[in-house]
């Protein structure tokens, strides 16, 4: 099986991190579920996303066994594989550095859903999981209780963690939490921010899921 359509797409996210200035050099890493679970194809570890080939990206199980690929998997293939083990629905998780978010991050405080695009695409509130080392299940684990059902989680003292029913989808939430990052710190400089309620929140998430975009209205 070559899979070479989820390659190209898979590569093509990669040098649109870097052009969004979503990761430096060549931190962060993307991944993608193969279709009926053949397997999870992720980026190699520590390779510039502008030279990354097909034949460099690995293919791995669910429980993280090499089936295509002679380079070394992302070093946080764990946080991967452990969210598509625990959330069916995703069929793509990005990984970033952004430093808006990152801020966040490192105060250990939610992003608030403070505007319609992310209250829409992450489904609430951006929160932050329990610090644990890079790389380790420990931090997958935190990753995925944090991430609750939603689409966006932060890492503390870390990056940011989107995922999405595509990759097109998952590279969006990571846009969209930097974004919400900026505006809720420049927000704090002029005043305090006026939050969304709860079920303004859950109505703009429906809004989205059911009659976002070209859906036909039901
Ligand atoms: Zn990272």
């Amino acid at each position: 099986m070559n899979w070479r359509v989820y390659k190209e797409e898979l590569i093509h996210t990669g040098k649109e991190l870097v052009d969004l200035g979503l990761v430096a050099a060549t931190w962060g890493n993307i991944s993608i579920r193969l279709p009926k679970n053949q397997g999870v194809l992720i980026t190699p570890s520590g390779m510039d996303y502008y030279n990354i080939n097909p034949e460099d990206l690995v293919v791995l199980d669910l429980q993280g066994k090499v089936l295509e690929g002679e380079r070394k998997p992302s070093s946080e293939k764990l946080l991967h594989l452990t969210i598509y083990r625990h959330r069916p629905d995703v069929q793509a998780v990005v990984h970033t550095h952004s430093p808006y978010a990152t801020a966040y991050a490192v105060v250990r405080k939610p992003i608030p859903a403070l505007v319609e695009d992310l209250a829409q695409i992450v489904g609430g509130d951006v929160d932050v999981a329990l610090y644990a080392s890079p790389g380790t299940q420990e931090l997958a684990d935190h990753a995925v209780n944090a991430l609750a059902g939603k689409m966006g989680v932060l890492l503390a003292n870390h990056g940011v963690i989107g995922v999405g029913r595509d990759i097109t989808e998952a590279l969006r939430v990571c846009q969209l939490i930097e974004k919400t990052a900026q505006i809720g710190i420049m927000a704090k400089m002029l005043g305090e921010p006026v939050l969304l309620s709860d079920n303004e929140k859950r109505i703009m998430r429906q809004a989205y899921l059911f009659h976002y975009g070209q859906k036909e209205e039901k």
